[in-house]
């Protein structure tokens, strides 16, 4: 039987757990911790991702800050929006929704957030600690992915893990993540892109495959070895004749892969949920070191 790693089912609990720790950090400090979203332009997707992010908020009793620039404020308007909060005691994280616009530098906006409010763990000081193995603030959706195969007790050590992409925000800090020497890593790791010549003689090896290709569909049956883990980061939006015009889908062809492995994360349903509500851990985090509590 194929085991259908639910992600909504994890966050669902992890929600709850953070709202308990969080009313607790309120009674301790009188305060509550704020998070800030900064949305640049009009994306679709982004806004969706945006408003998730906001019900977590409401949800475990984060106030989340809404900040909404279009796209011809330009980089010096929000580059001292990132001042402004950084400074703002209200704030204990800052989160960019990525990707910005043509025409924003990304990664000197990324730079100038301040470590500490690094929430997505993108600032180069949290990766450089990350790398080395130290402990830092980690991206969201690498971290999302750990928690739920340590959840479903999938054991990562010894096993070969094949990455299909190698971006900033997932490939990259997942594969650091799952190398790192300790045992809840401890993976031989591949990390494959698009300058990668037959993918499937590499997906094919792999104990547990992670898909974040931003491709529908993208690895298929053939692709697979029979009794794998499948991690599937995908979110593509693909035309269908639903209400809205289009249904979400992953990277990986669900369908024709179930059946093959021993374990899948659904589109939606799977990583995406665990991202949020590390997101909301994290903030937590945040907050705590910033209101001098020690972490938990
Ligand atoms: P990027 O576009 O930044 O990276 C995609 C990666 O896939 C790149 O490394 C690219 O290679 C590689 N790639 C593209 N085409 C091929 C191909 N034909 N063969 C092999 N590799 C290929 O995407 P992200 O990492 O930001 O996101 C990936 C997916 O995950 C998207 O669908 C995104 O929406 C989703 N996502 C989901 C999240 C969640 O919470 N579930 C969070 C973040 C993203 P190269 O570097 O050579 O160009």
């Amino acid at each position: 039987m194929t085991v259908i790693l639910d992600g909504k089912a994890v966050s669902d609990k992890i929600l709850l757990e953070l709202k308990i720790a969080v009313a607790a950090a309120l009674e301790t400090t009188g305060k509550d911790p704020g998070l800030a979203v900064i949305l640049v332009g009009n994306n679709a997707a982004s806004r969706t991702y945006v408003e998730a992010k906001k019900k977590a908020c409401h949800e475990v009793g984060i106030m989340s800050f809404e900040y909404k620039l279009s796209v011809t404020d330009g980089q010096a308007v929000l580059e001292k929006l990132i001042d402004h909060l950084n400074a703002d005691a209200e704030v204990h994280g800052i989160l960019l929704q990525l990707p910005l616009p043509d025409g924003f530098d990304e990664q000197a906006v990324l730079q100038r957030i301040h470590p500490d409010k690094d929430v997505d763990g993108f600032h180069p000081f949290n990766m450089g600690r990350l790398a080395i193995g130290l402990p830092a603030l980690q991206p969201c959706t690498p971290a999302g992915i750990m928690k739920l195969l340590e959840h479903y007790q999938i054991a990562t050590e010894g096993k070969h893990v094949v990455i299909v992409g190698r971006s900033n925000i997932v490939g990259k800090p997942i594969g650091l993540m799952l190398v790192q020497n300790n045992k809840n890593a401890n993976a031989t790791v591949t990390i494959c892109h698009s300058k990668t010549p037959d993918i499937g003689a590499i997906t094919r090896q792999a104990d547990i495959l992670i898909a974040a290709v931003g491709k529908p569909e993208f690895i298929t049956a053939d692709m697979v070895k029979p009794g794998a883990t499948i991690i599937d980061v995908g979110i593509n939006r693909v035309p269908a004749e639903t209400k809205a015009g289009y249904k979400i889908v992953g990277d990986v062809h669900f369908e024709d892969v179930y059946p093959l492995v021993d374990a899948i994360t659904p589109v939606p349903g799977g990583v995406g949920k665990m991202t949020i509500a590390t997101l909301m851990a994290t903030t937590l985090q945040t907050f705590r070191k910033q209101e001098g509590l020690p972490s938990a």
